[in-house]
């Protein structure tokens, strides 16, 4: 299953979520926001110690989206 990651578009949460492919519905903030779009990086399936579940300990502050 891939891993999406999406931004709050309220607070600017970065976060990411495992995806079902047949799943149409959008995520919401962990914070409870509505709105948040999704970062169109490929899926990569990367295993970065935390990866399988809603990182939602990074700094409240807004995503880059330009991060390298
Ligand atoms: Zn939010």
């Amino acid at each position: 299953m891939p891993i999406y990651e999406y931004v709050c578009d309220t607070c600017g949460l970065h976060f990411e979520q495992r995806r079902t492919f047949n799943a149409v519905d959008e995520p919401a903030c962990p914070n409870g926001h509505a709105t948040v779009h999704r970062l169109f990086r490929a899926p990569a399936v990367v295993f970065k110690g935390s990866g399988w579940y809603v990182t939602d300990s990074r700094p409240k502050e807004s995503a880059s989206k330009g991060e390298s």
